[in-house]
């Protein structure tokens, strides 16, 4: 039992550094070819289309894009979203420690933000204030509303008397 498991992780081990190997060289990982650039880091033109039709289809059809098991207007089964999760807030972890932004691979800028490279920070900014103004809009809609039912209550029972 200890034999297969060691096995299995000196196998995953092995591929993972293929994996880095090949991407490293600029190859396709499921073939020799090399990458085709600008489009896909880490497929050959082939692959790249086969792969986004298999997304396409079994997105399409309500399954798992890793696994095939049905899911409800999701992309991902359970269990795929959860490891899903957990791969994005390691790489979060490991990219803040690097020094490098949540949402690409740029260093952060430094002195300005923690956690996002000069585009990104500047475009979190405008979505933060979007929603802000979004917000004040609601809160202003909310109080008109409150306003007029109060109104309304009150000339009923006005009238009431
Ligand atoms: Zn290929
Ligand atoms: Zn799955
Ligand atoms: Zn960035």
């Amino acid at each position: 039992m200890k034999v297969s498991s060691d096995r299995r992780k000196k196998q995953a081990e092995y591929q993972r550094k293929r994996k880095r190997k090949r991407k490293k060289m600029g190859l396709c990982q499921s073939c020799l070819e090399p990458i085709w650039k600008g489009v896909s880091t880490l497929y050959c033109e082939k692959h790249t289309i086969e792969k986004r039709e298999r997304y396409l289809k079994r997105k399409k059809m309500g399954l798992c894009i890793r696994c095939s098991e049905p899911v409800i207007n999701k992309v991902l089964c359970e269990k795929h979203a959860i490891e899903n999760r957990e791969h994005s807030i390691k790489r979060k972890i490991k990219r803040k420690k690097m020094g490098l932004c949540f949402r690409c691979s740029e260093p952060i800028w430094k002195g300005v933000s923690i956690a996002y490279c000069k585009k990104h920070t500047l475009r979190a900014k405008e979505e933060y204030r979007k929603r802000k103004e979004f917000d004040i809009r609601r809160f202003k809609a909310w109080i008109d509303e409150t306003h007029r039912t109060w109104a309304s209550k009150n000339s009923l029972s006005l009238k009431k008397n």
